[in-house]
């Protein structure tokens, strides 16, 4: 066993992410993210494209976009290793290996079309690369998005797709026993946010800015009620805010709210929620931890 391996299964609690392209993590889960580093669970990122089709905004990187000298993938994977700086994250991974997927560009793009697009992507075998880091890892809880990848990306939905499935593989004992003994995720949790905190939200961003974002615009929003868990991210938002700063020619970020590439300002929201797809929440639902408990875990995070 390597020792970046013995490390990650030394930790009691282990959680790992799947996410589409760098700088999603940092603003579904970031202050999630620097929370778990911080208490010294083993938090591990799968990224699943380099977000090479993404827009720039700096206009000093423009010549990096894909119609141009094609260099955002390489350059982003820098900036996704400076956010995980700020949030204490060492165990970042790309899918199948760095420029494994390509970024496969909004619904309806010719991108979606391309063979290396990870839109195209063999579904098992995308799911397969994630099996081998799951059976190393060996995480109680998953978070990844919902089946429309919250807001209709393909990578997005991809992602979802090669999360689940590979969830399911990695609890199959019969499923490439070559990749490490079986084992099954006993949560799973996809990325939401409220209703009421978006709106309210959105009201403040309009107050501020000239332009604000529409609902429509922001993923995973759901009615309060189907919020499973709901991290308080104060003590992390300066963290959270640091790490989507890092994402320089993705987001912009001004005092409590953040702007794409689209330029419609949104609220940085620290808390993060989430709705749970496999496993029980218990009756202390929603959660403020998402492994409360979990059998073997106490309620410091020492494996019992
Ligand atoms: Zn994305």
């Amino acid at each position: 066993m390597t020792a970046a391996a013995d490390q990650s299964t030394a930790a009691a609690r282990r959680l790992l992410l799947v996410h589409a392209h760098p700088d999603d993590e940092s603003i579904g889960n970031g202050a999630t993210m620097a929370r778990y580093a911080a208490e010294g669970a083993q938090v591990t990122l799968v990224t699943c494209t380099l977000g090479e089709g993404g827009e720039v905004i700096p206009g000093e990187l423009a010549h990096l976009t894909a119609d141009r000298q094609d260099g955002l993938g390489a350059h982003r994977i820098g900036e996704l290793a400076a956010a995980m700086r700020e949030v204490g994250v060492t165990d970042v991974r790309f899918l199948g290996g760095q420029g494994r997927y390509r970024d496969s560009g909004m619904l309806g793009v010719p991108e979606n079309d391309r063979p290396d697009c990870f839109w195209q992507a063999d579904l098992d075998q995308a799911a397969g690369h994630l099996v081998t880091v799951v059976r190393e890892v060996r995480p109680q809880v998953l978070v990844t998005y919902d089946e429309r990848g919250g807001y209709g990306h393909p990578d997005h939905i991809k992602a979802h797709r090669v999360a689940m499935r590979a969830a399911e593989l990695a609890a199959d004992p019969h499923y490439r026993p070559e990749l490490g003994p079986a084992w099954r995720i006993v949560r799973i949790f996809w990325n939401r946010m409220p209703r009421s905190v978006l709106l309210a939200g959105l009201r403040a961003a309009a107050e501020r800015f000239e332009l604000a974002a529409e609902p429509e615009d922001v993923p995973g929003v759901v009615a309060d009620e189907l919020i499973d868990a709901a991290l308080d991210g104060a003590r992390f938002a300066d963290r959270k805010a640091a790490a989507m700063r890092a994402h320089v020619t993705q987001i912009t970020v001004d005092g409590g709210f953040f702007a794409l590439s689209n330029d419609r300002w949104q609220p940085l929201v620290a808390d993060e929620y989430y709705q749970l797809a496999r496993g029980e929440a218990g009756s202390a639902r929603p959660l403020t931890d998402l492994f409360a408990g979990l059998p073997g875990i106490g309620a410091t995070g020492i494996e019992a």
